[in-house]
């Protein structure tokens, strides 16, 4: 089926390899699955099935509702009732629907210049600004940061996104070993030593890319050894923290507030707001200077649509809860819901034996599968007990390191976790997955 028709090169060759193939085959249950309603504690999914036995479904019209174990609904913002709600439904009426506009013509309503103004405060940054989403802002903003003569060091595991926008600078591209310190002080050392390649230049500049919280890992950045780093590389440091930013630290407010580290220590501090604010789009927050020259340069400012009137009004409404400004105290409840709820899903599979990748207070939650073909069984075992989870393989990791990633939520309950557990367990014995001696705290 790849060859070409009429003279013309097909365009769907490339992906439709061993993977797509062989795997997708059997994966009706496991990607792609669409949904109705509001993906919050629970998620409601339209049942389909494969006519051919391939990867086309009809939906069937039925419905089967499910735990949700598998959306970035950190804080549980992604429910439609209560006070965000109800504010995002009286922007519309207010402020319509759509900007209709990139930011540098008439895209920037007074509520553009309101959430940047929260969102800057709340990771303590001096400025910031808010791009449509979260995958435009990494695409967009290297170019405006870093170019050519400049080095720029990513972490192996950094986003599609990072790695996308990252090409588009012009900068030389280094990578680290996953979150490992020696590793970039190696790199460091041989590209200070030697400098920029041929003419042996010193760098123009160093930007060092990680993330806050990886997404497939479930691992925290090592910020204190970073910022030693820095003092001495005196490189830029830039951190993502799509997962980590209301998720992590005492008050939510990201990795900063994990290690106790003044954000004036990181340079930029970038984020999504898809994931704890149950909204859309992303930010950028750092100095005045970086944050003016990104809204004179950055190619989304001046020709991408901007977040609409009701997700601003979304992301206002959750950080002001957050902050404990709108509904006293239940910021802090959702918080400690979350930890909790994160430790206690950790340690009770690393008991029955599973191993659980990550930090201790990570919301997302790893669980090795190893082997690509327990992918779709395991998604299929977990459905059957009307448990939603996603399945994580290559090329989001190497092949033989599938794994289930759970994504933990405030809006989950101790009989939601203690429900998943039993799942797991019985899922774990069928599926073989139980690969450590149960010992809590290992692996
Ligand atoms: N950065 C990271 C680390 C991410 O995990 C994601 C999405 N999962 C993005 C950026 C892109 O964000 P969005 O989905 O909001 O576009």
């Amino acid at each position: 089926h790849l060859a070409e028709r009429d003279g013309y090169a097909p365009l769907n060759s490339d992906f439709d390899n061993f993977y797509t193939r062989r795997l997708k085959m059997r994966i009706n249950d496991c990607f792609a699955r669409p949904i109705t309603g509001v993906p919050g504690r629970y998620i409601t999914l339209l049942d389909r099935k494969s006519d051919d036995g391939n990867y086309t479904f009809k939906l069937t019209g039925t419905t089967t509702e499910t735990l949700n174990m598998s959306s970035y609904n950190y804080l549980g913002f992604a429910q439609s009732d209560g006070p965000c709600a109800d504010a995002s439904e009286q922007a519309i009426r207010k402020y319509g629907i759509s900007m209709a506009s990139p930011r540098a013509d008439a895209g920037t309503s007074e509520l553009t210049l309101e959430v940047e103004d929260l969102i800057a405060q709340f990771v303590g940054k001096p400025a910031s600004m808010v791009f449509s989403m979260g995958f435009v802002t990494n695409a967009t903003v290297f170019p405006t940061l870093v170019g050519k003569g400049c080095l720029l060091i990513s972490d192996e595991l950094n986003h599609s996104s990072i790695r996308f926008g990252s090409r588009l600078c012009g900068s030389m591209i280094r990578m680290f070993k996953h979150n490992d310190m020696r590793d970039l002080e190696r790199i460091l050392r041989e590209a200070i030593s030697q400098g920029q390649p041929r003419t042996h230049r010193p760098w123009k500049k160093i930007l060092v890319v990680v993330e806050g919280l990886y997404s497939m890992e479930g691992t925290m950045c090592n910020l204190p050894a970073l910022i030693e780093l820095k003092k001495k590389y005196k490189y830029n440091l830039f951190v993502d923290e799509a997962h980590s930013v209301g998720a992590v630290g005492p008050r939510g407010r990201g990795v900063c507030d994990f290690f106790g580290i003044d954000p004036a220590e990181v340079d930029v501090l970038m984020g999504t707001l898809t994931k704890s604010f149950g909204a859309n789009g992303g930010y950028l927050a750092a100095d005045k200077e970086v944050i003016q020259a990104m809204k004179t340069q950055n190619a989304a400012m001046l020709f991408a649509e901007t977040p609409t009137p009701s997700v601003l009004v979304q992301i206002a409404s959750a950080l002001r809860i957050i902050n404990g400004d709108l509904v006293p105290g239940q910021g802090e409840e959702r918080l400690q819901r979350l930890i909790f709820n994160s430790r206690y899903l950790r340690l009770g599979l690393k008991r029955l034996g599973f191993i659980v990748y990550g930090h201790d207070d990570s919301p997302i939650i790893p669980v090795m599968l190893y082997n690509p073909a327990k992918m779709p069984a395991f998604s299929h075992e977990m459905l059957k007990r009307k448990i939603s989870v996603v399945v994580v393989g290559y090329p989001a990791t190497p092949l033989v390191s599938s794994r289930a990633r759970f994504c933990i939520s405030a809006a989950h309950n101790k009989d939601d976790l203690d429900r998943m557990l039993a799942a797991c367990d019985e899922v774990g014995d069928l599926l073989q997955l139980k690969f450590s001696s149960g010992v809590a705290g290992g692996a």
